[in-house]
Order: C-alpha cells, then structure tokens, then sequence
C-alpha cells in the first residue's frame, strides 16, 4: 500500500495539530510530500521540524485570498494530487441562542475553507486524470445532535459538496469523500470537554468519557484511525469510491 501513494504531492489543512497532523504523518510516512496550511506559525514550524511535513505555509481558511495565495505558494513547488481538507472547528450553541454570526463563522470555516482548498488545488489534476479530494467531516455531517445546529449543517453541507463533484469530476480521475469521525481524541474535544466540565462541575477525564458513551465501543476515536482511512481513499485501491460519506464512529447512529 505504501508505494501506491509514493511521489504524490498532499495538502492537508489544519495540518500541524490534532486529526490533520495524523493525516500528514501518515501519508508522509506512505512516500508522499505532504504540505500543510494552518494559522499559528509555531505549530506548523513544530510540525515540519518533526519530519512529517514537507512544506507548510500560514492562513486562515476563512480567509479566501490568503488560502488561495497560500495553496499557491505550496503548488508551485509541485502540483497538488491530493487535497485533505481537514480545518474546522465546533462551537456549541442552543438554535434559539445561536446569531447568525455563529452560523456565519460555522459555514466559514468548516464548508467555505473546504470549497476554497479544493479550488485552488485543483488546477491540472483534471490535465493529469488523478485526484483525491476529500473533506474531514463528521458524524455530525450525518445526523443532528442537540446544541451544534450551526456546526452541524456546515457539515452536511460538505457532504452535498463532495456528492457533487463525484459526479461533476466522474470522468476525470478524480474522486470526492468526505470521513465522518465520531467524537476523535484531539484538542477540540478537550476544549468541548473542558467546557463541559466546568458547566457540570465534573473532572476533564469524566467529562472525555461522557463524550466516548455516544460511539457503542464506548470509546474515543484516534485522530491515526481517520489518518487510515484517508490513506485508503488516496490509494489506487480506492479509485472507484467517489461521493461517499464515511463513518469512522463505531458503529453510531
Ligand atoms: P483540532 O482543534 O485538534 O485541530 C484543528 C486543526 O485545524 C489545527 O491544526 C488548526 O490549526 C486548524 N484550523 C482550525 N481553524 C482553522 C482555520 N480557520 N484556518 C486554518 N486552520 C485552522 O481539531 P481536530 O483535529 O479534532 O479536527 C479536525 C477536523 O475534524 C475538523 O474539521 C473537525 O470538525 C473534524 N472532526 C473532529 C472531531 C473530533 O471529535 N475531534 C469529530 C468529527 C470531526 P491552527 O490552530 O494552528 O490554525
């Protein structure tokens, strides 16, 4: 498996931390250059001293000109094969307390940076007939959960986005899915289970475990579990798997 990916050039957003740094190490360590977009610039300096990136450049994906400018900085090192459109972030809010700022910053970061990344990646991959785009959603992207409305319909959102271009890029070697993780192990839910805590004055360990009662193995899910699973999809072995939806969850519903 590991050859099959050898040589192709990767982008991951919100690469330096969490499920996207799994992601970028593990196509790495599969034999690809792996390039990588985020906001703090220690984070991604840590991230390419360690070896598992190739190249990384600063932006905010909410920030349409700068991401564009970013991906193209980092393209014309070597087109983009593949696009790993990981960045995002969750905000809880009942409906009739969230404004339509939080749905805004919702759609922004989680489906406005997925439709920017994939893009400005695309030029040539169509000239080449390879591509893998593919969104890190969420099982939240396949049902709803009471008090993430906003962040909720950005990702179903996302994944209207990859059934359409499975269709729109059927012919042209490139495919589009999006995984949907169950609650993973990473920083956002330890802010979710941090807040949690202090709300239910439970300690943060409590806290994580109410989380990983939702997936029927009673457990969280490892950002390296998702990290697998692109992996596959970015392999020949995958070529005919185009507008799916993926869920890396244990089995929830
Ligand atoms: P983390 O908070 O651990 O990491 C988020 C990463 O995204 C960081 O590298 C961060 O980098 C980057 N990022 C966040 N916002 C932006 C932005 N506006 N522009 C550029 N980069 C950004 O989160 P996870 O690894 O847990 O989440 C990754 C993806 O997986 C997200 O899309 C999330 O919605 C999804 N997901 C997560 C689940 C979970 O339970 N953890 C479950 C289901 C889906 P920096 O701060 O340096 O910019």
């Amino acid at each position: 498996m590991g050859a099959t990916i050898r040589g192709r050039h990767a982008l991951v957003t919100g690469g330096g931390r969490g499920i996207g740094r799994a992601i970028a190490a593990r196509l790495t360590a599969a034999g690809a250059h792996v390039s990588i977009i985020g906001r703090d610039a220690t984070t991604l300096a840590e991230a390419k001293a360690s070896g598992d990136v190739w190249a990384t450049a600063r932006a905010d994906v909410t920030d349409e000109a700068a991401t564009r400018d970013a991906i193209a900085q980092l393209a014309a090192k070597a087109p983009f094969d593949i696009v790993i459109a990981n960045a995002g972030w969750a905000e809880t809010g009942l409906f009739e307390r969230s404004d339509s700022a939080l749905f805004r910053r919702m759609l922004d970061v989680n489906f406005m940076g997925v439709v920017t990344s994939f893009q400005a990646a695309l030029p040539g991959m169509k000239d080449r007939g390879f591509g893998r785009l593919i969104a890190i959603a969420s099982t939240a992207g396949l049902r709803g959960y009471p008090a993430v409305s906003a962040y909720s319909a950005a990702k179903h959102a996302v994944i209207g986005l990859v059934r359409s271009l499975a269709l729109e890029y059927a012919t042209a070697g490139i495919t589009a899915n999006a995984i949907c993780p169950g609650y993973t192990d990473t920083d956002l839910i330890r802010s979710g289970a941090e807040a949690f805590a202090s709300k239910r004055g439970i300690s943060l360990e409590d806290a994580k475990s109410r989380f990983a009662q939702d997936n029927p193995m009673k457990r969280l899910i490892a950002p390296d579990e998702v990290a697998e699973s692109v992996l596959w999809l970015c392999s020949p072995a995958a070529a005919s798997v185009s507008g799916q939806a993926i869920a890396i969850n244990g089995g929830e519903f």
